[in-house]
């Protein structure tokens, strides 16, 4: 596979897409762009990075019979059918201290959870079902063969595939390759995205506020979105609405960067410059989704660098960046589990939409008092430049095209922020 983007690889194709034809192009056309630098990382440095190749094991886990309780580790065949059996305790094998000997008729050892099966052993009393007294055990009938014991290679076998190229490292990941005896994983190199914002009007939190003034929000929910992703995000700062300067600014930074993302600026209104830059730089293409929010997706490459051009409105432009550059930036980075699920969930509201189009509404779960699905409350107002909506919901209600009402009870499908905004 080549590492490098094709020439204009987001050419326009349709006129009017749908999501999913959207989203099964830009797949298409995803370039894994990291494999140029593999890194050898410590597990420590892991989570959230992409496998580079797959993880096998070299040993079985456990790599040996052990005991699932506190017990004592017995011959079943020892057992009586009809009523209780007396065993000789032998000695005692604890996690980490084997007892060596093998267990011969009539013996027993004092076994603890994680204690390796002494040879000959099958089966396991829990300490709670029996009597002791000095070195005898009485067992009462009725234990099953194997019971309370842990199979050599019943997780892991030698030689299984445990994780595969592609992977992007969660917690457990990180756990099952320690399982398995590595210190170390092959990643691809971190996808590098540099984020701007644009706009005369916008301003950096911390400083004053001038007149006719907003503060930047959107470049803090983008970078820390694909920080989430694992990648390394640059804050490439505020685009002012100048031609010359929006033309310098990405001129410099696709030279350094794998992908450049900015938000606003990208409509046909006079203040928008990004897209003579970008059409002078490189490519820049349209592509018209038939969503809301979201104006068409701006998609282009100056260099070797992909470009995504948001909207300016918060919503939209977290909304589009989860739907659309999200799937972009964890395909070129080397992921394969690119699409979020979705979970069905109760309607608390009624709803009228056109057909045609897929729409998206902030939404917060309630749970049921009575145990049923959690209801998925519409938050209000919905406008597209209401960041309190994405904070005081869950997730996002996505209505498919088709649909034109939804009446209070009916299933939606919901995609909540932390399936994807981590
Ligand atoms: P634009 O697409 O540049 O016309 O912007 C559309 C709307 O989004 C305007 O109200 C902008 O002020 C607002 N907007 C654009 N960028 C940001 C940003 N980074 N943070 C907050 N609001 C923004
Ligand atoms: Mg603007």
């Amino acid at each position: 596979m080549m590492n490098k983007l094709a020439d204009d690889c987001f050419n326009q194709v349709e006129d009017l897409m749908s999501t999913a034809q959207a989203l099964a192009i830009l797949r298409q056309r995803t370039v894994i762009v990291t494999q140029d630098h593999l890194e050898n990382l410590p597990l420590s440095q892991g989570l959230g990075r992409i496998l580079a190749k797959d993880v096998t094991s070299p040993l079985d886990v456990p790599p040996h019979d052990n005991s699932a309780v506190d017990g004592y580790a017995l011959r079943h065949q020892d057992l009586s059918t009809d009523g209780a059996s007396v065993f000789r305790i032998q000695g005692r094998s604890a996690a980490g201290h084997p007892f060596a000997q093998p267990l011969g008729p009539g013996q027993t050892v004092r076994i603890f959870t994680g204690g390796v099966m002494p040879a000959g052993s099958d089966t396991v009393v829990m300490q709670e079902d029996v009597e002791t007294a000095g070195d005898k055990l009485t067992v009462p009938p009725g234990l099953k063969l194997g019971a309370n014991r842990r199979h050599q290679g019943e997780d892991t076998k030698l030689g299984d595939v445990v994780l595969a190229k592609g992977q992007r490292l969660r917690a457990q990941d990180l756990g099952l390759a320690a399982s398995v005896g590595h210190g170390e994983l092959a990643l691809y190199r971190r996808l590098r995205v540099g984020v701007f914002s644009t706009g005369d009007e916008l301003a950096e939190p911390g400083t004053l506020l001038p007149s006719g003034a907003v503060y930047d929000a959107n470049r803090q929910i983008l970078m820390a979105l694909i920080t989430g992703l694992g990648a390394a995000v640059s804050d490439l700062g505020i685009l002012p609405d100048r031609a010359d300067a929006v033309h310098a600014g990405l001129e410099r930074s696709a030279k350094t960067h794998d992908v450049l993302l900015t938000s606003g600026g990208i409509s046909v209104g006079e203040e928008d410059h990004v897209r003579g830059a970008v059409e002078a730089l490189g490519h820049l293409n349209f592509w018209r989704v038939a969503i809301k929010p979201g104006r068409p997706l701006a998609l282009g490459q100056i260099g070797n660098a992909a470009f995504v051009g948001l909207p300016g409105n918060p919503v939209a432009a977290m909304v589009c960046f989860l739907r659309f550059a999200r799937p972009l930036i964890l395909g070129m980075a080397g992921a394969v589990d690119l699409d979020p699920i979705l979970y069905r969930v109760a309607s608390d509201f009624d709803f009228k939409k056109k057909a045609g189009r897929r729409e998206w509404l902030r939404a917060r779960l309630d749970r049921q008092p009575d145990g049923t699905a959690p209801r998925a409350v519409l938050f209000q107002p919905m406008g597209s430049g209401i960041i309190n909506s994405l904070v005081q919901t869950h997730g996002l209600v996505e209505i498919g095209e088709d649909v034109t009402e939804i009446k209070a009870g009916e299933p939606v499908d919901f995609l909540p922020f932390d399936e994807v905004a981590q």
